[in-house]
Formats: C-alpha cells, sequence, structure tokens
C-alpha cells in the first residue's frame, strides 16, 4: 500500500511543479500584503476540487487589514469517513519583497535544471504545495481513511501573524478537539524537524533629558550620552553574561545556541524626518532603542527582563539626572515540542523510511506562527518540516529543488498513514 501511495506522488511530479509556479505568480508581498485574496482564492479553488470544505476567513481590523489589502486566510478540511485525529498542515502565502540582486523573475516562476525560482520558493511556497500534493496522493490513495486533513493558507507570517495564524487560533481553529497534529512546511530542510524556536523579548528603552542649545550643552542634559551609558553597560555587563548562557535547545546556525541581543535601532534627538536636510541643533531630550532579546527554555522571561532592568536601575543610582523609560513591545515563551510526541514520532519515521537516515533536530533562532497555535491554541503537537534550504529564504534568487519537494511530499503522505492510519 506505501507504494501506492508513493508512486501516487510521483504521479503528481508535473502538477506539484505548476502549483509551486502558480502560487509564485501571486506577488503576496508583505507588507503591504499584496494579492493575498487572489492568493488565497486559487488555493481554495484547488482544494474545493479536491473534495475539501473551504472557508475564507478575513482577520478584519487586524494590523495593516484594509479594503485594499484585506487580510485574507484560507482554511480547507477533508473529512474522512470515520471520526479519528485532525492533522493539519499550515503555510504562510506572504513573502517579503523581491530586493535587489535577482537575476530571474522574482514573480515569474521559472524552472530549471530541477529548481523553481521566485521569492517564496522556498519560503515557503514549495512547501505549501508539497503539504497540498501529500494530502491529495493520499486521500486518493486510501479515500475510506479516518479522521481529518487540513491544509490552511495563512497571511502576515512574515510581520508576527496577527492577522494569520494568530487570529485564527484567537476563533479555536488552531485547539483540540478541532485539530490534533500541526504541521508548518517552513523550509527546514526536507530531513530536519524543526521542534520549535527561542523566546523572544523587544523592548523600547528611552532615555531621558532636557533640551538646549547644542552651543551650550551644560544648560542641557544628553540623552543620547545617557544612552551611551547604557550601551556601555550593556558591553562591559550584559553581553558577557549572555555569551555564559547554554542551552540544551539544537538551535541551528549553532551561533544561536545561547542568550542573544541585538540593537534593533537607535534614534536620539530632534527628528530630522520634519525639516529634511535640516541637522538638529539641539541637546537631545530623548533617545530611544528597540532592543531584541532572544532567550532559552532554561531562562524565564522575568530573569530576562530582570537583567536589563537592573542596569538601568543601577544606573539610575549612580549616574547623575539619569532617567529612563521601558516599554515592552513585544514577548513570546520560548517553545520546544517533546520529541516524544506524536507528530515528532511520525514524521522522524517517515524521514527515516524515505532518507533511510535518523533525522536531524532541530529549533529556529527566531520565531514562527508555531508560537501562536503554542500560547493561543494551547495545541502544542506541532512543528516545522518542509523542502527548502532555509539559507536560501528572503535571498536574491530564491529556489526550491523540485526533488526535494516530492521527497518532502513523500514524507508528508506517509505521515498522514501513521497518524491517520495507525500505521507504524
Ligand atoms: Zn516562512
Amino acid at each position: 500500500m506505501t507504494e501506492r501511495l508513493l508512486s501516487a506522488i510521483d504521479q503528481r511530479r508535473d502538477d506539484l511543479v505548476s502549483l509551486t509556479v502558480d502560487l509564485i505568480r501571486f506577488p503576496t508581498i508583505n507588507p503591504p500584503g499584496e494579492a493575498y485574496t487572489p492568493c488565497a482564492e486559487y488555493i481554495a479553488m484547488r482544494l474545493r476540487k479536491a473534495g475539501f470544505g473551504i472557508k475564507m476567513i478575513r482577520a478584519e481590523g487586524t494590523p495593516g487589514d484594509s479594503d485594499r489589502y484585506p487580510r485574507t486566510n484560507v482554511i480547507a478540511r477533508f473529512d474522512g469517513r470515520s471520526s479519528g485525529p485532525t492533522v493539519h498542515f499550515n503555510s504562510h502565502i506572504d513573502v517579503v519583497e523581491a530586493g535587489e540582486g535577482w537575476t530571474v523573475d522574482p514573480f515569474g516562476g521559472e524552472v530549471r535544471d530541477g529548481r523553481v525560482y521566485g521569492r517564496g520558493a522556498c519560503d515557503m511556497k514549495g512547501g505549501l504545495a508539497a503539504s497540498i500534493i501529500a494530502a491529495e496522493a493520499f486521500i486518493a490513495t486510501y479515500p475510506d481513511f479516518p479522521g481529518a486533513i487540513e491544509i490552511s493558507g495563512t497571511v502576515d507570517e512574515e510581520s508576527g501573524g496577527f492577522g494569520g495564524v494568530a487570529y485564527l487560533a484567537q476563533q479555536g481553529y488552531f485547539s483540540k478537539p478541532r485539530v490534533d497534529h500541526v504541521i508548518i512546511p517552513e523550509p527546514l530542510n526536507k530531513d530536519r524537524i524543526c521542534l520549535g524556536h527561542r523566546g523572544v523579548w523587544w523592548a523600547e528603552i528611552e532615555t531621558l533629558g532636557s533640551i538646549a542649545h547644542g552651543s551650550m550643552p551644560f544648560l542641557g542634559d544628553s540623552a543620547i550620552r545617557h544612552m551611551g551609558a547604557v550601551l556601555n553597560a550593556f558591553e562591559s555587563d550584559l553581553y558577557p553574561a549572555l555569551d555564559r548562557k547554554t542551552t540544551t535547545m539544537p538551535v541551528v546556525p549553532e551561533g544561536a545556541r545561547r542568550s542573544t541581543l541585538n540593537i534593533n535601532s537607535i534614534h536620539g534627538g530632534q527628528t530630522e524626518d520634519h525639516f529634511p536636510g535640516l541637522p538638529s541643533p539641539n541637546v537631545a531630550d530623548s533617545c530611544r532603542a528597540i532592543i531584541d532579546r532572544r532567550f532559552l527554555l532554561e531562562e524565564s522571561i522575568d530573569e530576562v527582563k530582570g537583567e536589563v532592568v537592573s542596569i538601568l536601575e543601577q544606573l539610575k543610582s549612580n549616574r547623575p539626572r539619569f532617567d529612563y523609560r521601558l516599554r515592552d513591545l513585544m514577548e513570546v515563551q520560548p517553545t520546544m515540542t517533546d520529541r516524544d510526541s506524536p507528530v515528532v514520532q511520525a514524521v522522524a519515521k517517515s524521514i527515516h523510511e524515505i532518507f533511510d537516515r535518523e533525522p536531524q533536530y532541530v529549533i529556529s533562532p527566531g520565531t514562527y506562527d508555531q508560537k501562536h497555535i503554542a500560547r493561543i491554541g494551547h495545541l502544542y503537537d506541532c512543528i516545522a518540516y518542509g523542502p527548502g534550504i532555509l539559507d536560501l529564504a528572503h535571498r536574491p534568487d530564491e529556489w526550491v529543488g523540485i526533488e526535494d519537494m516530492i521527497q518532502s511530499a513523500k514524507v508528508m503522505a506517509l505521515t498522514l498513514n501513521r497518524l491517520l492510519l495507525g500505521q507504524d
């Protein structure tokens, strides 16, 4: 029977390629959220033809949603002949902008040398196409299967997922009893299982000063110099402390296998935006820095915030006139799905079956939509698994390998075998 399933996927090779090409040709650039509705409608049409029930869900009122740029999501569901678990494949349909340096049309879907090229080819329209082919081949091979298969095309992952998976999770689309197992076909390489991601704390630190003429800085108080003191303290105390923190999380690349802190931006002094070309003449009364702190399962969010607060408080007591504000922008807990959980076991065995080797287990340095499924949906049997090479994502001449998609689709189909039919 397995042979029939695998050959059903081989027979769909041309279909898989043209599906991927079609998806790439929708320029679903985010921001602003271009072409979401036609892309979602295309997926709906395709899956309706395959017998899926379709729901189109606009995330009204979420960031970026407007009549010009509606946040249109699609969820397709195929109920089997009898009751059983539901396996859900979730892919984001948005892509980042093409940028410079392309040698092919980023939205042309060029097929060459066994690859499909285009923005979103690997991240993650190739993965979406592979999951559709896997599901269609599985349904055709086992029309009497128990349980259900869902496939969703969701928006805004590249900008935080608020109008996509987060919104749908709030509506109950990513919770039990509706869904039991979730696979997110992000490009983590065809023989790797991504169990989760590190945690995130984004915050804005503002140092405060008082404005004065730039020729008499002693009459004012420079918020930029205060921020300099914060950065110095980060360099001398915080960065070395972060470097010492290691983790049992198998984060890739290895450089991310510790706590990290990035200073995403700094804006100090009077803004020049209002008077382009005119430099600010004053002592800065405000300086704002956005920090991006990535943390580990071994750390708590309170501890993470506490480190920064204690540096700021120390400055406040030691440094004359130092004052600050701290504003939380985002926090996401780290997550790592248990290796013994059903979806990990099923995908691991299927990878073994196709590639004749053990899968590699990894953790993503950054977050993706799994965070919403865990935090809002309270569904923890979730991983990222899909074709495509992660390093190609967001870069010029992005591509996905056709054979990689075929092999990944086979892993996905065998996973359905295991999770729905109980084959071992
Ligand atoms: Zn992605």
